[in-house]
């Protein structure tokens, strides 16, 4: 994603906010200064909101670490404006595993709420009538501060564990279905209950609070997208890339020019390559690294070429296909035999090609 900020890396996890989440600060501090407030009121909400998402890095630790248990990597935690997003390189697919991980983040958030209850005098708050709270609430000290971070660490437990798939409580719901019926159902019944929350969310927001707006948004496309991923995947399980080989490819050699890759790409519908030398691939050109290059028709298709690229097996189940691609962002593999020989290539636009035409033989 563009416009982050890197803040560093925990465990081998890279930790970054994204630029929006300024808003929320600029945000938090013109609400201050409406209600006439201090710049020791407006400085203790950012302290807070800092804390606050501090805690929420910790939740996307949470399920993190409890996915790395099960060899699940994650690349990044990104901070949004509407909470933290672990990049799980995937979901654990056996239900009693993909519980655990759904739980582990609400679970940091109990164990910080718990933690708080011990430091900050609890008694103190909920005994008093309601114009000695509000008073004592207003009041800018460190005890405040914490008892509204007890709060809202109660919050984000809660407000996760709403069964609105894709957010925790929605993928502990389909954790839950998976046990009793095959994962591609369950997703979908997820999906469904997550795709009517979210617009009693949309509708809350219109009249409550903007942010539910966005928040709906975020679980409606995130169930959408999620629910076709299964799909997809239980679609292609048991098959093999080479069922979805592209067999009828222009194999380019480095010392090729661009400007006979434009003829290529102008003559046919092919739009990435494998580049080869002597039987050995040495690189691949993506359509993306051609039109970036489309002034430069006299370059050499070994200077532009992407040598940083991985290989998929013609023996390698599908599914393996969609994890790569997940995992390395690349769109197009080279696909090879067990003796590393090439056989032709596999990209997303194929794959989708062979499942359109499975699903056809099917209905
Ligand atoms: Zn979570």
């Amino acid at each position: 994603m563009k416009g982050v900020l890197k803040l560093g890396k925990i465990s081998g996890i890279r930790i970054e906010v994204h630029w929006t989440f300024t808003l929320i600060l600029i945000w938090v501090v013109f609400l201050d200064i409406q209600r006439g407030g201090t710049a020791n009121t407006a400085f203790m909400n950012i302290v807070l909101i800092l804390l606050l998402f501090f805690c929420v890095i910790l939740h996307e630790l949470g399920h993190a670490l409890a996915a790395r248990r099960f060899n699940i990597n994650t690349r990044k935690i990104t901070l949004l404006p509407i909470g933290g997003v672990a990049s799980l390189e995937k979901m654990p697919e056996k239900p009693a595993q993909e519980l655990i991980v759904a739980l582990a983040g609400p679970a940091v958030n109990v164990v910080i709420a718990m933690l708080l209850y011990l430091i900050v005098p609890m008694q103190s708050y909920f005994g008093l009538d309601a114009d000695s709270l509000v008073q004592l609430l207003s009041a800018p000290t460190l005890e405040t501060l914490l008892f509204y971070l007890f709060i809202a660490n109660i919050m984000l437990v809660v407000f996760n564990l709403i069964p609105a798939f894709p957010m925790d409580g929605g993928r502990v719901f389909r954790a839950l279905l998976s046990f009793t019926m095959d994962r591609a159902k369950a997703t979908e019944i997820a999906a469904r209950l997550g795709q009517a929350l979210a617009v009693v969310f949309f509708i809350l927001g219109l009249f409550f609070n903007p942010f539910l707006i966005l928040i709906a948004l975020f679980i409606f496309l995130g169930a959408y997208s999620e629910n076709q991923m299964v799909k997809q995947k239980s679609l292609v399980e048991g098959h093999l890339v080479k069922e979805a080989l592209l067999t009828n490819i222009t194999l380019l050699n480095p010392k090729n020019s661009l400007a006979d890759v434009f003829k290529i790409i102008l003559a046919g519908t092919e739009k990435d390559f494998v580049v080869a030398e002597n039987g050995t691939i040495v690189g691949i050109l993506q359509h993306k690294e051609i039109i970036n290059n489309a002034k430069n028709g006299s370059l050499e298709v070994g200077a532009v070429m992407n040598t940083n690229f991985s290989t998929i097996s013609e023996m390698e189940e599908l599914n393996e296909f969609f994890v790569k691609v997940n995992a390395t962002r690349q769109r197009f593999f080279p696909v090879t035999d067990y003796n590393n020989n090439i056989l032709g290539a596999i990209d997303v636009t194929n794959v989708s090609e062979f499942l359109m035409l499975k699903t056809q033989l099917i209905s």
